[in-house]
């Protein structure tokens, strides 16, 4: 909370609301709520603000849990909205909702005599659009069966889609691998810790971006590079399979890394990156 809430001046009044305004994306969806706590943020009575934020919030492990998972997507079936819209390039909009599947309250949607919890397991990754659909429709058309269905599917579905195909020759392995190292490298260059941008501006909220961009984009790239080295082992050169490894442990470290905070991450192997060039003809 410290880095969120440095002390409060004029001039930094405006970024930091910004900033309040996307943690509570991460805590609560009533307006009321909301409103009232942008109210006490922007009245500078920032300790009362923290001491409501660590009442009311959700683990971080299970936030990241809950859009890793869902790669960023809204989860019911058929929508796959992304959750975090870029309309900015430098401030992007979180748009995407942690549902409770069990409402917090007992006579809120889906609500039981003890209420529901704020763990990952009674939460779904929604747009606004089908939060509100979820929320708002009568008794008994989405059961939190139902909504536990959804979110199961979905996460298979994102897990699936990490299968990948045989390859014909060494060149079409290299330029399907070379497509999500350039996805992941713009993404890295755009809003990670070493971009101009978080050089630049260490106040703007590019942290808690670059935090569901990892989860959501590189993340689940990495996976698919791992799995397409595993399926098309036969099309790699035997001499360049430790730069293959070095990109594997990159890659398993990389995740950890990103849901439990651990030192030494191997960095982006650049052997490998030069192999990937060579068999894709790019020199
Ligand atoms: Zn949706």
């Amino acid at each position: 909370m410290e880095d969120v809430f440095p002390s409060f001046n004029e001039s930094r009044n405006v970024r930091l609301v910004n900033n309040i305004k996307l943690l509570l994306d991460n805590i609560t969806d009533c307006m009321l709520c909301r409103n009232y706590l942008i109210l006490i943020a922007k009245k500078k009575t920032v300790q009362s603000l923290v001491s409501t934020f660590k009442s009311m919030a959700i683990s971080e492990i299970d936030i990241k849990k809950l859009w890793g998972l869902a790669a960023g997507r809204c989860s019911k079936p058929g929508c796959m909205v992304e959750c975090v819209k870029f309309l900015d390039a430098i401030n992007p909009t979180i748009i995407g909702e942690m549902a409770h599947v069990i409402a917090k309250k007992p006579n809120g949607p889906r609500g039981i005599p003890e209420g529901g919890d704020d763990s990952y397991e009674n939460l779904i990754l929604l747009c606004p659009t089908h939060h509100t659909e979820i929320d708002k429709a009568p008794d008994g058309v989405f059961p939190s069966e139902v909504i536990h269905e959804w979110k199961h599917a979905h996460e298979e579905q994102v897990k699936n889609s990490f299968r990948s195909p045989h390859f014909a020759n060494c060149e079409d392995f290299a330029i399907a691998v070379k497509r999500l190292l350039a996805k992941n490298k713009s993404t890295w260059s755009r809003y990670g810790p070493e971009s101009n941008e978080a050089i630049q501006n260490p106040l703007s909220n590019l942290h808690e971006i670059w935090t569901l961009r990892k989860l959501e984009t590189i993340v689940p790239n990495n996976r698919r590079i791992v799995q397409m080295i595993e399926r098309n082992q036969e099309l790699i050169d035997i001499k360049d399979y430790s730069a293959c490894a070095k990109f594997v442990e990159h890659a398993e470290g990389f995740e950890r890394n990103c849901y439990v905070r651990t030192e030494g991450v191997p960095r982006f192997p650049i052997d490998f990156e030069r192999m990937i060039d060579r068999y894709a003809q790019i020199q």
